[in-house]
């Protein structure tokens, strides 16, 4: 990376100001992906580097009734340390998983969610929360789902210039939920695929169900997810075997290769299995 310029904002406006004047910005939070990866920041073009770490506004945490706001530059350590009687869902087991502990803590939320090339581990865990994000940029700022920030081709699509600044967490609780690694570190990824689901019952059926597998590409079968939903627990053995090649079919069709794929299938399996107990 050729580096051009670089700025220390102290405000939002400053940091605005900064991205409106420069070419090719490049935002720098924790710094813990960008020291070790271009993140596709890459390429002959010379960059500007935007440091958030002096915008107070980007730390703080705010909880409603409903939701958990974040600031962009909350640490994955500062996540980890919120009371545990705040549900956050598969939020905490992916921020655990996050390198070691000095990682995490300059590690942030925003530098996770932004990444380029790649889902990184908390993206997959706050898709599976549908949780909503603020972009700003010289345009003003707008919330928008989590979602908007996928790319037509299940890739990441965050926008070029633009900064993540608050990402907004729906904390009703989840009756299970489960966060792993799915298999070994591929080519390419800058951490390895995670797998993520999350359920909720009522009267001993299925009212929610959220099962996800993102690296590379991201993956997320609304019609399997749509024919367990009203399903009464315990699942049928079938059930639970038509859900295990549907999701490996999937994740097939996703590139996640034939090993990935086959293990996407089983957490599903298992994760079902395990919910009705
Ligand atoms: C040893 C080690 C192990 C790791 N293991 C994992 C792992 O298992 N899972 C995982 O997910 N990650 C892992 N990481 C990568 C990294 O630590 C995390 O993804 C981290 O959350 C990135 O946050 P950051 O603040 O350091 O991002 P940075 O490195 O500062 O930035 C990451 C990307 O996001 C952009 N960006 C940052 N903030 C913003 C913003 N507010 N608005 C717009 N763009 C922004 C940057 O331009 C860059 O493209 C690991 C890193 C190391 C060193």
């Amino acid at each position: 990376m050729h580096v051009e310029d670089v700025a220390a904002p102290q405000s939002m406006a400053e940091a605005i100001a900064f991205l409106k004047t420069h070419l090719n910005v490049v935002p720098w939070a924790g710094g813990t992906l960008l020291s070790t990866r271009n993140d596709r920041h890459d390429g002959d073009k010379p960059v500007s580097i935007l440091d958030l770490d002096g915008i107070p506004e980007l730390t703080v945490i705010n909880r409603s009734d409903r939701y958990l706001e974040l600031g962009s530059c909350v640490s994955l350590s500062a996540i980890l340390s919120l009371p545990f009687i705040l549900p956050l869902g598969p939020l905490r087991g992916a921020a655990r998983l996050v390198g070691t502990a000095t990682v995490r803590n300059l590690a942030t939320i925003g530098g996770n969610l932004a990444a380029r090339d790649s889902f990184m581990t908390c993206f997959a865990a706050l898709a599976c929360m549908d949780a909503a994000v603020e972009i700003r940029d010289a345009g003003g700022s707008r919330w928008i789902s989590i979602h908007g920030l996928i790319n037509d081709d299940d890739r990441p699509g965050f926008p070029a210039t633009a900064l993540l600044t608050r990402v907004r967490i729906p904390t009703l609780p989840w009756d299970s939920v489960a966060v792993c690694r799915l298999g070994e570190l591929m080519r390419g990824e800058p951490c390895p695929a995670t797998f993520v689901a999350a359920a909720r019952f009522e009267k001993e059926t299925i009212s929610e169900l959220r099962l996800l597998a993102a690296g590379l590409r991201i993956v997320r079968d609304r019609t399997l997810e749509l024919s367990l939903v009203g399903k009464k627990l315990p699942l049928s053995a079938r059930d639970i075997e038509t859900a295990e090649s549907s999701a490996s079919y999937k994740a097939a069709q996703a590139g996640f290769g034939e090993t990935r794929s086959r293990l996407y299938g089983h957490y599903v399996a298992v994760f079902l299995s395990g919910s009705q107990r």
